[in-house]
C-alpha cells in the first residue's frame, strides 16, 4: 500500500496557535508535492519522525515501513512471525526507552497509538497472541506502513533540549530517520542515523 500519510490535522483553521501554524507550514513545505512523491514515501530502511513540543506536551509522529521493524509487511503467518510482532510491539510501546529526552525535563510517556492500516487487526491480534484472529487477516501483498503517535508530558519543559532516538539499536532494519522538529526554540529538518541518533535544539 503506497500511502501519502500526511496529517491535515495541524492545518485545521480552528487550530490557531503559532506552533501549529509553524508545524503546518513545515509539513506543507516539505510535502507540497505529496502526490508526486507518494512512491518515494515508502522506502525500506527509512522512516519519518515529526517532533513537536508545545508547552509541556511533546508529541511525536513516527511513520515507517513495517519491514523496518518486523522484516515483513503482511499479516504474520507463523508463530515465529507472531513472536516477532509481539516483541517489536513491546519495544515500540516503550516510548520512554526509545525516545530518551533531557533528564531534567522530566518527560514521561502519556499515551501511544498505532495504526497499521489494513493490517491493524492482524498486528493487534498478533501482539496479543490471539493467533486465530491473525490467521484470518487478508494476505496483503503490497507494502504497508506503521503510523505511531506518542504523547509525552514534561514537568520542566524549559529544560527539554535534546532527545536520543534509540530505535536504531532496537531495530537493525532501520537506517535513517528524517526528522521534522518544531519546538519553541527550533524549527528544523534533521537526518538521524545509527551513528548520529541525538536530536539537539
Ligand atoms: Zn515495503
Amino acid at each position: 500500500m503506497q500511502q501519502c500519510c500526511i496529517s491535515l490535522a495541524p492545518c485545521s483553521p480552528s487550530l490557531g496557535s503559532m506552533i501549529r501554524i509553524l508545524k503546518c507550514a513545515a509539513i506543507v513545505g516539505m510535502w507540497m508535492a505529496c502526490g508526486a512523491k507518494a512512491h518515494e514515501a515508502h522506502v525500506h530502511g527509512m522512516a519519518k519522525l515529526e517532533v513537536v513540543q508545545e508547552d509541556s506536551v511533546l508529541t511525536m509522529h513516527l511513520e515507517s515501513p513495517l519491514a523496518n521493524f518486523f522484516g515483513f509487511e503482511r499479516a504474520p503467518r507463523t508463530s515465529k512471525e507472531r513472536d516477532a510482532v509481539q516483541r517489536g510491539m513491546e519495544r515500540l510501546r516503550d516510548g520512554d526507552a526509545i525516545f530518551v529526552t533531557s533528564p531534567a525535563a522530566g518527560c514521561r510517556l502519556k499515551s501511544v497509538a498505532f495504526d497499521f492500516g489494513a493490517l491493524t487487526p492482524a498486528f493487534t491480534a498478533a501482539a496479543g497472541q490471539h493467533s486465530s484472529l491473525a490467521s484470518t487477516a487478508p494476505p496483503g501483498n503490497e507494502h504497508a506502513n506503521l503510523d505511531a503517535e506518542y504523547t509525552f508530558n514534561c514537568k520542566a519543559p524549559e529544560a527539554l533540549h535534546q532527545m536520543d532516538v534509540k530505535l536504531f539499536e532496537v531495530f537493525p532494519g532501520l537506517g535513517r530517520i528524517n526528522v521534522q522538529l518544531v519546538t519553541p526554540k527550533s524549527q528544523a529538518g534533521r537526518n538521524l542515523t545509527r551513528g548520529s541518533s541525538r536530536l539537539s535544539w
